[in-house]
C-alpha cells in the first residue's frame, strides 16, 4: 500500500518535470491554428520555441469544432498565430473560453499572418450564405504558395520578437537558413513545372489558388458547382464534357472532399483525381511545409505529364 503510494508520487513528479522541461521555462509557448503555420514557426523559432496547432492537415479548416483540449493550450500560450480572412475565425471562441489575456486580440501575443497578404478571390458583390461557402474576405488559403512563405515568416518573426526581443538576431538566422533552403528548393519546383505552364486544372474546391497562379497553371473549373455544396448532376455532366474537351488530365481534390466522386469524374472523363496536400500533414509524406509543396509538384508534374 505505502509502496504503491511512494511510486505513485514519483510518476507524479516525473510527469511534473517532463511537462515543465517541454515547456522550458526560457521557450515561448507558441499555438497556431493550422500546422502550416505550426511548420513556419518551429523553422523561425528553432529551439526558443514550443509550438503546438490546434488543427491537424485532415481536417476541413472553416469547420474546425472548438474543444476544450484547445482552450487548454491557449490558456497556456505567450503567442498565437492565426491565418486570419475568416479561415480560423473559430478560434475567438476557443481564445475567450481560454482566458488568456495574453494573446486576445490587439494583444502583443496576438499574430494574424494575413497582413500584407496580397489577396485573390475577393468578391466584388455582398456574400450571402445562397452563394455556398464563399470566402467572404477573398481566399484564405494561401500558406502553401512557397512565394509568400517570406512574407508570412516575417510577420512570425516579428511576433516572436516582440515577446522574445533578446532572441531576435536567433530569429533572423532561423528565418535566412529556411527561406535559403526554399529557395533551393523553389528553383528545383519552378523548373519542374516550367514545361507544364498554362496546363489546365479542376479543382474540387476552389483552394489551390494561390499555388495555380504560382505556378502559371488554369484553374478552368470546380467540381462544386457552389463551394462547399455538393455539385448538381447537371453540373457534373458538364464538367466531364469540359473534361474531355479541353483535355484536362488532372482534379485536384482535398482529402476531406468527396474523393470518390472525384474519381468517378475523372474515370469518366479520362482524367485522373488526384489528393493534394491542402495542408501541412493533410497526406502521408507531406510532414512539413517544405514536403507538403514538394509532394504537391510532384504529384501533379505526374499527373500532368
Ligand atoms: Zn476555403
Amino acid at each position: 500500500m505505502r509502496r504503491s503510494h511512494v511510486s505513485l508520487i514519483a510518476i507524479v513528479l516525473m510527469l511534473g518535470s517532463s511537462v515543465s522541461s517541454a515547456w522550458g521555462a526560457d521557450k515561448l509557448r507558441v499555438v497556431t491554428t493550422i500546422p502550416d503555420l505550426k511548420s513556419l514557426a518551429e523553422a523561425v523559432g528553432g529551439d526558443r520555441v514550443e509550438v503546438d496547432s490546434l488543427t491537424r492537415g485532415t481536417q476541413n479548416f472553416h469547420e474546425a469544432e472548438v474543444r476544450p483540449s484547445m482552450m487548454l493550450k491557449l490558456r497556456r500560450a505567450d503567442l498565437l498565430i492565426e491565418n486570419g480572412l475568416d479561415l480560423d475565425a473559430w478560434v475567438d471562441v476557443a481564445v475567450l473560453g481560454a482566458n488568456n489575456p495574453k494573446i486576445i486580440r490587439g494583444a502583443p501575443g496576438r499574430v494574424d499572418v494575413s497582413r500584407g497578404i496580397p489577396v485573390l478571390e475577393v468578391p466584388s458583390v455582398r456574400v450571402d450564405r445562397s452563394m455556398g461557402d464563399v470566402h467572404p474576405l477573398g481566399n484564405p488559403h494561401f500558406s502553401l504558395d512557397p512565394g509568400l512563405a517570406p512574407l508570412i515568416t516575417q510577420t512570425i518573426l516579428d511576433g516572436l520578437a516582440r515577446l522574445a526581443p533578446d532572441h531576435r538576431a536567433a530569429f533572423e538566422r532561423n528565418r535566412r537558413d529556411f527561406l535559403s533552403r526554399l529557395d533551393g528548393e523553389m528553383s528545383r519546383w519552378t523548373k519542374t513545372m516550367e514545361p507544364l505552364k498554362g496546363a489546365k486544372v479542376v479543382v474540387f474546391h476552389p483552394d489551390f489558388i494561390y499555388f495555380v497562379h504560382r505556378f502559371e497553371l488554369v484553374q478552368a473549373g470546380t467540381v462544386e458547382d457552389k463551394p462547399g455544396i455538393p455539385p448538381s448532376p447537371q453540373h457534373v455532366v458538364r464538367l466531364i464534357r469540359q473534361i474531355k474537351e479541353e483535355k484536362i488530365k488532372a482534379i485536384l481534390v482535398e482529402p476531406w472532399n468527396d474523393v470518390k466522386l472525384a474519381q468517378r469524374i475523372a474515370e469518366e472523363a479520362g482524367a485522373k483525381a488526384i489528393v493534394f496536400a491542402s495542408a501541412v500533414g493533410a497526406v502521408k509524406g507531406a510532414d512539413n511545409y517544405i514536403a507538403a509543396i514538394d509532394y504537391n509538384i510532384k504529384t501533379l508534374a505526374e499527373a500532368l505529364r
